[in-house]
């Protein structure tokens, strides 16, 4: 790994910054946070303009139609879309950032050329059917049940906090397809199209007001058996690759976003008036600002590390649990000084400055649950990568 960037580097740098910021401006205005169907429509035309530019899939490989960038034009790719204030992924999340590559890595021919293409050109939409309402951090304790037959599967059950449901075409599922095996030896991984007759969505509103999230139920939906992603009864070890992607290089863009709060945060301390002076005046907050702007720069640097290694196996290793649980703690003390420094302007939704870091206070709630909680990644990094004792099944 090599943290300078070289000439060639700096060359793809200016050629996307062009890009962008000719792109940019082009978009039209960013939806309302409830209008779906128009957030849809809007992250899906940018994933079309990144398509046509050939940007899209940046880190995929140039046979699966991705750009094939090295992981460091790869960063760099994220670094102008922060700077440029472009969107980020939004509803494609699951698509490109781990359905996509979970395909690339386990699924069959037709199953890549069916479904790749479309993921990148922002035509389809995919969401993640993994938690139940009794299998969250025990994910294999999943109850959804999927009985061949013939050539299709009949699925019946319930799927929970399955972020963009309602928008989407297809979803990553994990089935019990064998009662009898030992819990993580009898589930299987499918690909849910989400038109199947016998599927409910019901949306769900959180206490942030977002409807990101639905319940999903099943009532004997046929998927065919040619949706299968790996071998029957080996879905665990397929959910895992899904994971090692989401947990290890899905969050980039998130941290990015961070380094861009820190900055906004000193700015709006050095105006917000605090007894004789302002905010910015007392050295606790600047030193408390100083050191988590360090620490997202230690994780901007595993990143580095994390993306060089994940190119090079083709899957990201356990380092992504160490970078999710690191970011997500960094990110609730972000959260915890910018109410601080606001004092009682943080009441103010409205107020945009403002309204972001509440917002994101709120969000870094969310970041120590999505993709397995923390207490989770403590489990994975004190068993798997410090090679303390198992914790009692
Ligand atoms: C923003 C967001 C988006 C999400 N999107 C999706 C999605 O699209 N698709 C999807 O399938 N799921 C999604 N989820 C669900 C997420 O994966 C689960 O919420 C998560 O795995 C935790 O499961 P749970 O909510 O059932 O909590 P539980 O598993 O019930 O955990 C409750 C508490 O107990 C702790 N705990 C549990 N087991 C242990 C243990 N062995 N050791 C120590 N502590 C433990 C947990 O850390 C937690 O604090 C999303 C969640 C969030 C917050």
């Amino acid at each position: 790994m090599d943290l300078r960037y070289s000439e060639p580097d700096e060359r793809f740098r200016a050629e996307v910054r062009a890009w962008l910021s000719d792109a940019v401006p082009k978009l039209p205005p960013k939806p309302g946070p409830h209008d779906w169907d128009a957030r849809r429509a809007w992250d899906t035309t940018w994933q079309r303009m990144l398509h046509d530019a050939g940007y899209a899939g940046i880190n995929w490989p140039d046979e699966f139609g991705g750009r094939g960038a090295s992981p460091t034009e790869h960063l760099i790719f994220l670094e102008e879309i922060e700077r440029a204030g472009a969107p980020y992924v939004g509803v494609n999340f699951v698509g490109l950032l781990h359905a996509g590559p979970t395909l690339i890595a386990e699924g069959t021919p037709q199953q890549k050329s069916r479904y790749l293409p479309k993921i990148l050109s922002g035509e389809e939409v995919w969401c993640q059917g993994f938690s139940e309402p009794g299998a969250g951090s025990d994910l294999a304790s999943l109850q959804t049940r999927a009985v061949l037959d013939g050539d299709h599967y009949v699925v019946n059950g319930q799927k929970i906090w399955t972020s963009f449901a309602h928008v989407a075409d297809f979803g990553e599922l994990l089935v019990r397809t064998d009662p009898s095996a030992p819990k993580h030896k009898g589930i299987t991984w499918l690909i849910l199209p989400m038109d199947a007759a016998g599927i409910e969505v019901r949306p769900l509103r959180t206490i942030a007001g977002s409807s990101e999230f639905s319940e999903v139920f099943f009532t004997d939906v046929r998927i065919p058996v040619e949706n299968r992603v790996g071998k029957e009864n080996d879905g665990w070890r397929v959910a895992m690759v899904t994971f090692s992607f989401e947990r290890g290089t899905a969050f980039v863009g998130e941290l990015l976003h961070s380094m861009k709060l820190v900055s906004s945060l000193a700015e709006l301390a050095r105006k917000i008036p605090r007894g004789d002076g302002t905010v910015w005046d007392d050295a606790g907050v600047r030193r408390e600002l100083g050191h988590i702007a360090a620490e997202l720069d230690g994780l901007w640097h595993l990143t580095k590390k994390t993306i060089t290694e994940a190119e090079r196996t083709g899957v990201p290793g356990i380092g992504g649990s160490v970078f999710k649980l690191s970011y997500s703690e960094v990110r609730h003390k972000l959260g915890d000084l910018a109410l601080r420094i606001l004092g009682s302007s943080a009441f103010s939704m409205e107020d945009g400055d403002a309204a972001d870091h509440v917002r994101g206070w709120i969000h870094a709630m969310s970041i120590s649950i999505a993709a397995g909680t923390s207490q989770i990644q403590r489990n994975i990094v004190g068993e798997r990568v410090l090679g303390l004792p198992k914790e009692p099944a």
